[in-house]
């Protein structure tokens, strides 16, 4: 049991493939984050409406919405941050494309120590941030970096 005197992120995964969404679960409470867990798009607009969240893993292979639509649709009301998990080139080209306020995005197939560390860029970037209205422009510019696009197609 770990104390609440210091709250850890909480971590929003929405993925439908148990095997994949579990070790992103995993792999973030071994490095000491919160999750929830989510296994349909729909749900997304909701708990973000009514749980807090620090960060949101948004798988885009999901059963029901586009992901996009949805990151679209919770810019509305929040500046959560959002890391996009897609595995099609002309996702990445509309992610690109279009300013749909996400944050950073991960290819498939990554690695889930990847995905921590990318976890840990944003929130040390948003964390620091007085609560309100983040530089979301800013934050943009800084998550579609180059290097990023280096992703591994097979
Ligand atoms: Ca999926």
């Amino acid at each position: 049991m770990t104390e609440e005197t210091t709250a850890a992120p909480i971590i929003l995964v929405v993925e439908d493939e148990p095997k994949l969404g579990q070790l992103l679960v995993d792999y973030l409470e071994a490095a000491d984050y919160r999750t929830r867990w989510l296994t349909r798009v729909d749900g997304v607009i909701d708990s973000l409406q009514t749980q807090h969240a620090d960060l949101v893993l948004l798988d885009l292979m999901l059963p029901g919405r586009d992901g996009l639509i949805v990151c679209r649709d919770l810019r509305r009301f929040s500046d959560v941050p959002v890391i996009m998990i897609t595995a099609k080139t002309e996702e990445i080209d509309r992610l690109l494309g279009l300013e749909i306020g996400a944050d950073d995005y991960i290819c498939k197939p990554y690695s889930p120590r990847e995905v921590v560390a990318r976890v840990k860029a944003i929130l040390r970037r948003s964390g620091s941030r007085p609560p309100g209205r983040p530089p979301r422009s800013t934050l943009m510019k800084a998550a579609f970096r180059p290097a990023t696009a280096a992703c591994r197609w097979t």
